[in-house]
Formats: C-alpha cells, structure tokens, sequence
C-alpha cells in the first residue's frame, strides 16, 4: 500500500482540488470522507491530458446523507442512480458523481435488488477493474492523500495493465473489463500483463453476457481514440473481436487507425469491404441507432458502387456520385481514400467534384420538372407514368445539368411521344 502526502500530488491537482473545497467542507461537516476517484486521478498521475471533464467522487455517506450534504451547495441534484450508490450533481458549473464505496462486483446489469455498500475505500477500489483506475485522492484528510492500495501509480509509470485481483474474477465480476482494457491500451499506451492477456483469450466468450450497448459504447470510445491500433489488435488477438466485432479479424486495421478518430465513420472503413447489407446486420447486431444504421451503409453503399472507378470521371457520374452520397459527399471520397481507390485517383476525384461545383449546384440535384408540372404537361393523372417521367429528367439532370423549363418541356415531352407502347 502507498500512500503519498500532499506535497506528491501532480501538476494540474491544485485548481481541481481547490474546485472540490466547499464539496469536502460538507463531506467533512457531516463526518464523513470524500475521495476524488475514476479517470482524472489517473490521468493526473499517468500525466496524459485531462480528457476528463466530469468529476467522480467516492465516499463512506450512504446516498442518503450525499444528498443532504449536497442539497446546500448543488445547482442541481440527479438521483437515478441511487439505487446503485450514485448521485450525480452539478455543483458550480461542473457535473459530478458521487458514489458510495462498493463493496461487490461493479456490475450496471446486475439483477440483484440492492448494490451491497462498503464502509471502507479499500473494498471499493479493490473492485475496479485497473490498477491504474483504482487511485483515490483523500479529500477530508486535512492534507490531500494518495491511496494507491495497488500500486496504480507504479503501473502508470511502468506503462503496465493489471487488475486489482486475479484477472480471472474480475472478468467474471464484468466481462466488460475485457473491452476496457483494450480502450485504455490504446489510449494510455499500458502493455497489459501477461495473466490480463491469458485471462481474455481464455474467457472472451463471456463477452456474451453482456449487453450489446454496453459493448457498443466501449467499442465507440476505443474507435474514438486518436491511435486505436494497439487496443484493435488485443481484441483481435484475444479472440475478442470475434465476440463483437468478427471484421477486424482480418480487416483493414491500417485503414481504419488511418481514419479521423470518429468512431462510426471508422466502423465504415473497416466494413467497407463487405458491402452494404452485411454493414447494416453489423451495426443493427451491436444495437446502433437508425440514423448511425443508415449513415454508415450509405458510406459503404456509395463507397463500394465507385470502388473499381478509374481515374476519369464525366459530369454524369460526378453528380449521380453526389446524388447517392447525399450529405456524406466529402466522407463518400475520404472513404474512397481510405478503401477504396489509389491515391492519385481520389486526387482526380476531388478536382474534377471542386471543378464542377464551379458549373453546378450539386446540392440541389433535382430534376427541372415537379410531379404536379409533369402531370399538367403530359396530360396525366398520379400513377406509373408521372414516376417514369420524373426519373427521366432526373437522369436529364444529372446528364446535362441544369436546364431551363422550356428545354426540360420539350426533353419530357418528346420521350412521352417516343415511348414504346
Ligand atoms: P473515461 O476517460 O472513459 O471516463 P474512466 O476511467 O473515468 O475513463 P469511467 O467509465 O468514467 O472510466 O469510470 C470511472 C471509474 O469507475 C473508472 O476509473 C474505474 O475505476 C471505475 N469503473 C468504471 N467502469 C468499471 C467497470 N466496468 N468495472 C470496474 N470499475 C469500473
Ligand atoms: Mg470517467
């Protein structure tokens, strides 16, 4: 166990610390402790940039007594996550959560009624799932305190994963873990022990415990690091990845790292390959939202329809290009990029779409006539025909660009004469 004074805290604790002055003048008034805990401890001792902007707190109050110290000093007061020990709140701007020490698995699916509280920190961190996440800072100690029962700090600085306890039980508490541990791989930089690695080959199949948006979300945050590469592999070489994600066994992991850190555009460049349907069964099968569904089968539809292009491209093609990719234009060619096509081809492309967005409106791509117009013209009433009408100018429009009324009339009405039958 190593506790470190005051005087050892890090740069960058001093303006928190002094943030958390009138939550700790509370906490102490009521008798009771408060330890700054979770993420930003870490990244405060691990020196990486303070991604995080929300505090999290444990303490020995019962949720009870956190509200009543809170009531005071809060803007605003949250209390859905009672039952499991959390109240968050907002407390001079800034939104915080504190939880009451756990004394069991940290488990958000748990069936069981109650979440069992511990009345000792140490019982609390010992079931986090990283060393190097179970660093608390002793708020009502006088002088602020390091308690690193696990020698996170020391890990931090050997750039090593561990757990708290075996491996193997903290898995079973929450097989999630196993996909934490890829996300803080490869956003730390940590090498996860050997007995951490053994323990996800051998137990991956427990990832089917757990809920798909749960796995989503950790999936979402290793995508949205700058480098995921390292925490893509582990998955992959753990067997993980064929739990969750089947594509990265085998898929274009330069690609995808290559790729900005957006998460579901880089899920576009790893299914790209596999076409449009299979995309959609991926996405839908990890529970992403309808529109997260559609924009990322839009990228891999568009995508794989102009895969073989070469390196010319007719005005005609450019805008039924533009058509079909819709809003996604610019993320349609950076996938191309990505995927797709040479460099010097996705060159080409992007000059000859700069150069005819110089002639033409490609954001408004439709045709001259409407239905209404169209009817009146032909003589006709809503029906078959109107549609067949419609999609002749349209591939009018994206033939020959923008033509005046009298032009579209003549083209419409001439193709209705010449229509066989
Ligand atoms: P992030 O930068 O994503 O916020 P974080 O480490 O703060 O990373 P959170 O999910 O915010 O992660 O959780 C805060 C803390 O709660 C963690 O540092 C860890 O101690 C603990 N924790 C969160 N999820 C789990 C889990 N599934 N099992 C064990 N401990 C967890
Ligand atoms: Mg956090």
């Amino acid at each position: 166990m190593t506790d470190r004074p005051a005087d050892e805290l890090p740069a960058g604790a001093e303006a928190i610390l002094a943030e958390c002055a009138p939550l700790v003048d509370a906490f102490a008034a009521a008798g009771r402790r408060l330890y700054l805990v979770g993420g930003l401890v870490r990244d405060l001792y691990g020196g990486t940039a303070l991604e995080e902007v929300d505090l999290d707190f444990t303490t020995d109050a019962p949720p009870a007594e956190v509200k009543a110290a809170m009531g005071p000093i809060a803007e605003a007061l949250w209390t859905q996550g009672e039952r499991f020990g959390t109240i968050a709140a907002k407390v001079g701007g800034r939104l915080i959560e504190i939880t009451t020490h756990r004394a069991e698995a940290y488990d958000p699916e748990s069936r069981k009624p109650a979440v069992v509280f511990a009345d000792d920190v140490l019982v609390d961190l010992s079931r986090r799932d990283f060393t190097i996440n179970a660093l608390a800072i002793e708020l009502t100690a006088g002088t602020p305190r390091l308690i690193d029962p696990f020698d996170g700090v020391g890990d931090l600085r050997s750039q090593v994963l561990r757990t708290p306890l075996q491996p193997s039980e903290s898995f079973s508490d929450d097989p999630l873990r196993m996909m934490r541990a890829a996300r803080f791989v490869a956003r730390l930089g940590v090498v996860p022990a050997p007995d951490v690695v053994a323990a996800m080959t051998a137990m991956n199949a427990r990832l089917d415990v757990v809920s798909h948006e749960r796995v989503r979300d950790e999936l979402d945050k290793l995508l949205g690091v700058a480098d995921p590469r390292s925490g893509l592999e582990l998955l992959v070489t753990t067997g993980l990845a064929d739990r969750c994600l089947p594509e990265l066994v085998d898929g274009p992991l330069d690609a995808v790292v290559a790729a900005r850190p957006d998460a579901h555009f880089r899920l576009a460049v790893l299914l790209a390959g596999h076409g449009e349907s299979a995309a959609r069964h991926r996405l839908r099968s990890l529970r992403h939202s309808g529109q997260v569904v559609d924009r990322v089968a839009r990228l891999v539809s568009v995508a794989s329809s102009v895969g073989g292009h070469g390196p010319v491209w007719t005005d005609g093609e450019l805008r039924r290009l533009a058509h079909r990719a819709g809003a996604h234009l610019a993320d349609v060619v950076e996938l191309l990029g990505l995927v797709g096509l040479p460099n010097t081809a996705v060159a080409a492309l992007r000059s000859a779409l700069a150069d005819l967005a110089t002639r033409d409106d490609l954001d408004d791509l439709r045709p001259a006539l409407d239905g209404q117009q169209v009817m009146e013209i032909l003589g006709l009433s809503p029906g078959r025909d109107v549609g067949a009408a419609l999609e002749f100018l349209q591939q009018v429009r994206f033939d020959d660009g923008v033509v005046d009324r009298d032009t579209a009339v003549r083209l419409v009405s001439d193709w209705w004469a010449a229509r066989p039958g």
